[in-house]
C-alpha cells in the first residue's frame, strides 16, 4: 500500500497529542495537515502572556521525563537541545487548615523527620509505599500503558490477569493508603495526587500510587520558559518534518462513506480530504459533534468523566515569597470535598486548591519584583441535570482562595496587588477546546475505563479514523498523551502497511 506516493493524513487539533502524532506520521512518510480551531498550538497546554506575565494555562508539573525523552529521540532529536529542565525539590509544600505542613522531597532524611513528627513509624510506611509505587510504575508502563490492545483477550490474558491484582486495579486508592499511614494528613498528602488525573482518591484504583513514586523518585521538573516550551519545540520539530499547521480553523464534521472517513467539512464550508484522519479533539466530543449520531456517542455520554477546574491567572505587582513553585492547600474535610466535586459536580464548601508561582524557578515568567500566579480549584464537570451557577461559584472560589491564603500563609493583601485576572470556568474549557462536559482531564480512569476498556484509538466502523489524546488509551496527563501519540502512530503504520522505522527505535519504555 502507498508504495509510490505519499499517503496523506489530516489531524484535527494541535494539542500535544495531535502535534506529536503529526510529527511521527510526517517522519514516517505521510504528508500531514493539522487543523486547529485556536490561533496557536497547545490545546489545554496553551499559554497566556500579558503585561510581562507568562502563564501556562494547564499542565505545570513535568513528570516522567523519560517518556518525553523517548518522544524527542524517536523524532531524531535530543530533549536537552530543546528543554532546559530544572528539578523542583521539594516538589511542593502541602498546607493543611490546622497549619500542619509537609514539604514533599526526595531528601529522605527530611522526609523522615517530617513524617515521624506527624505519625511515629510512618517513615517506614512511606518506604513500603514507594516500593509499591515503583512496581506499579514499571509494570503499568510495560504491560498496560505502553502498548496497544487489539483484542480483549490480550488485555485479560493469562499473563496480565494476575498483574491486574498485583497492581491493585480493583482496590480504591484511599483504602489502600491505610496500609501505610493512619494519620489523616499523611493519607491526604499521599493520595491527593489523583487529582492530577482528575480523579478522586476514593474512586481511583490504588495503581495510581505510581504517581507519588514518580514524583519523589523520578522527580518533578520544570522546563525554563514553561511547559509551553514543550509545545513550541515539538511543533517546530513537526514543521521541520513538513507538517502544515492550519490555525483558526474549526472542523465542523467528519465526512464518512461506508466504512471510511473520507474527509472533513470545515466551519467555513470548505472541505479537506485525506487517506487517514486522526482526531486529537476530545474523543467523546468527536463522537457527539463531528460524527453521525451513533449508539457509541450515547454510551460515551454515560461514562465517568474527570473533574473540571476553575482557574485564576493573576498578574500581581509584588512578590509573595511565602509561595514556592508548587503549593497545595488541602481542605480539612477531605472526603466531603471530593464528594462535592465528583458526586454533586459542584464546588466544595471549603475547596482544596493548587497555586503555581513559576517565577520562583524561572524569573522570565514575571516582570522583576512582580509575581505570576496560577490557581487551580478543582470543581465538578458540567452537568445539565443540576443547577450550576458558574458565575456564583467562580466568585466563591476566588474568595475561598484569598481567605485560605491569608489564613495559611499570611498573604492578606493579594487582591490589592492584582494587576489583572484571567479566569476560566468549566464553560471555558468546553468552549475553548471542545472538552466534553468541560472535564479538564477527559474521560475518567476507573477500572472500566482503562486499557482495552477505554475508548480505542481507532474507530470501530471507520477504519481510517484514529484518535489520540487524553480520552483514548492510555489516558490523561502529558506523559500518557505522548504515549498515546506513539501508540496511535504505531497502529496507523501497522494497519496501512507503512515502513515502520519509528517502531525500530528502541522505546525508552520496554513493551
Ligand atoms: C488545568 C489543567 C492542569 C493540568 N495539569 C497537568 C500537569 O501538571 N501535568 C500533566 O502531565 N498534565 C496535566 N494536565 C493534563 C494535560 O494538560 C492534558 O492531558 C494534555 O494537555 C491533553 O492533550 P491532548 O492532546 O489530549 O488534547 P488537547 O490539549 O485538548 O488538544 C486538543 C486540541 O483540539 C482542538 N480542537 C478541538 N475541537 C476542534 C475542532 N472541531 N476543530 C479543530 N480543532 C479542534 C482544541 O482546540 C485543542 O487544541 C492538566 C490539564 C489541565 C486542563
Amino acid at each position: 500500500m502507498y508504495a509510490y506516493s505519499h499517503p496523506t493524513a489530516l489531524v484535527i487539533g494541535a494539542g500535544l497529542g495531535g502535534i506529536v502524532t503529526a510529527a511521527r506520521l510526517a517522519q514516517a512518510g505521510f504528508s500531514v495537515k493539522i487543523v486547529e480551531k485556536q490561533e496557536a498550538p497547545g490545546g489545554r497546554c496553551s499559554q497566556i502572556i500579558r503585561d510581562g506575565h507568562r502563564f501556562d494555562t494547564g499542565a505545570t508539573l513535568f513528570l516522567m521525563p523519560e517518556v518525553f525523552a523517548e518522544t524527542y529521540t524517536a523524532l531524531g532529536e535530543k530533549m536537552e537541545d530543546h528543554l532546559e529542565l530544572h528539578r523542583i525539590d521539594p516538589t511542593y509544600c502541602i498546607r493543611f487548615e490546622d497549619d500542619t505542613q509537609i514539604a514533599l522531597t526526595s531528601n529522605l532524611n527530611s522526609m523522615e523527620q517530617q513524617l515521624e513528627a506527624i505519625e511515629p513509624g510512618s517513615f517506614g510506611g512511606l518506604l513500603r509505599y514507594l516500593v509499591e509505587g515503583y512496581d506499579a510504575y514499571h509494570l503499568s508502563l510495560q504491560r498496560f500503558v505502553g502498548r496497544n490492545f487489539y483484542h480483549l483477550t490480550e488485555y485479560f490474558s493469562v499473563q496480565n490477569l494476575p498483574l491486574l491484582f498485583k497492581l491493585k486495579a480493583l482496590v480504591k486508592h484511599y483504602d489502600n493508603i491505610g496500609h501505610y499511614f493512619h494519620d489523616p494528613h499523611l493519607k491526604a498528602a499521599f493520595s491527593f495526587q489523583n487529582m492530577y488525573l482528575g480523579l478522586s482518591p476514593f474512586d481511583a484504583p490504588a495503581t495510581y500510587s505510581l504517581v507519588q513514586y514518580t514524583e519523589l523518585a523520578e522527580g518533578v521538573w520544570y522546563p525554563i520558559g514553561g511547559i509551553y516550551r514543550v509545545i513550541e519545540s515539538l511543533a517546530k520539530v513537526a514543521k521541520d518534518y513538513g507538517v502544515n499547521f492550519i490555525y483558526n480553523t474549526s472542523v465542523k464534521q467528519i465526512e464518512v462513506a461506508g466504512s471510511r472517513a473520507t474527509g472533513v467539512l470545515l466551519q467555513d464550508g470548505s472541505r479537506l480530504s485525506a487517506d487517514v484522519i486522526v482526531a486529537n479533539a476530545d474523543l467523546p466530543y468527536v463522537y457527539s459533534h463531528l460524527l453521525p449520531d451513533s449508539p457509541e456517542a450515547h454510551r460515551l455520554e454515560q461514562l465517568k468523566y474527570t473533574c473540571s477546574a476553575i482557574m485564576f491567572y493573576w498578574g500581581v505587582d509584588k512578590v509573595y515569597p511565602q509561595l514556592g513553585t508548587h503549593n497545595v492547600f488541602l481542605a480539612d474535610d477531605y472526603r466531603t470535598s471530593f464528594d462535592r466535586i465528583f458526586n454533586d459536580h459542584l464546588l466544595p464548601d471549603e475547596p482544596s486548591f493548587y497555586v503555581h508561582a513559576p517565577a520562583r524557578v524561572d524569573p522570565s515568567a514575571a516582570p522583576l519584583g512582580q509575581d505570576t500566579l496560577m490557581v487551580l480549584v478543582p470543581v465538578g464537570h458540567l452537568d445539565t441535570h443540576i443547577t450550576q451557577n458558574w458565575d456564583v461559584l467562580q466568585v466563591r472560589a476566588r474568595s475561598a482562595v484569598l481567605h485560605r491564603l491569608a489564613a495559611s500563609t499570611g498573604i492578606v493583601d493579594l487582591d490589592q496587588h492584582l494587576k489583572f485576572e484571567v479566569s476560566y470556568t468549566p464553560h471555558d474549557w468546553l468552549s475553548l477546546f471542545n472538552l466534553a462536559k468541560g472535564a479538564a482531564f477527559g474521560l475518567s480512569h476507573n477500572f472500566m475505563q482503562v486499557g482495552y476498556l477505554r475508548p480505542h484509538n481507532r474507530h470501530h466502523t471507520y477504519s481510517n479514523l484514529y484518535f489520540v489524546g487524553s480520552s483514548t488509551h492510555p489516558g490523561t496527563g502529558l506523559p500518557m498523551v505522548l504515549l498515546s501519540a506513539r501508540l496511535t502512530t504505531e497502529r496507523i503504520l501497522k494497519e496501512h502497511g507503512m515502513p515502520n522505522h519509528v517502531l525500530s527505535l528502541k522505546p525508552a519504555v520496554a513493551v
